[in-house]
């Protein structure tokens, strides 16, 4: 894997907790992004060669609004880059490794993603992406 590519926190609200980020990291949220697939809107920061993804659940049955009533808000994915994210599902399947989807889907900011299941990670929620060129 090349780099952690951003870290994925699962917020209430994203009207609250977009400017308490912008005045913590020193920078201007550059993109806000629903991603209907999942149930969710996305912002992004950019904090060097990294990105902080703050997630807000749009429906009940979003995977945040779950994570939300289990555990409360806080980190929910650390996200991984990858060169070919098709080699590296692979990879990770022959190692053993639980995927939760079974093709790479699109997700926000231009990437094909692929979660890997914590029960293999130490209880992590694994984010694989690739940008899409
Ligand atoms: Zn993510």
């Amino acid at each position: 894997m090349l780099k952690v590519e951003h870290i994925g926190i699962a917020v209430k609200s994203l009207e609250t907790s977009i400017p308490v980020y912008e005045k913590l990291l020193n920078t201007p949220c550059y993109k806000q992004e629903a991603v209907a697939s999942e149930n969710v809107i996305t912002a992004f920061f950019q904090t060097g060669e990294n990105k902080i993804e703050l997630l807000e659940a749009t429906a009940a049955e979003s995977a945040i609004a779950r994570f939300l009533d289990k555990k409360g808000e806080g980190i929910h994915h650390i996200a991984f880059e990858v060169a070919d994210i098709y080699a590296e599902m692979e990879r990770l399947r022959s190692e053993g490794f639980v995927l939760l989807n079974e093709t790479p889907k699109k997700g926000a900011d231009n990437k094909l993603i692929c979660f890997v299941h914590p029960k293999n990670t130490n209880g992590v929620l694994i984010e694989i992406c690739q940008e899409i060129r």
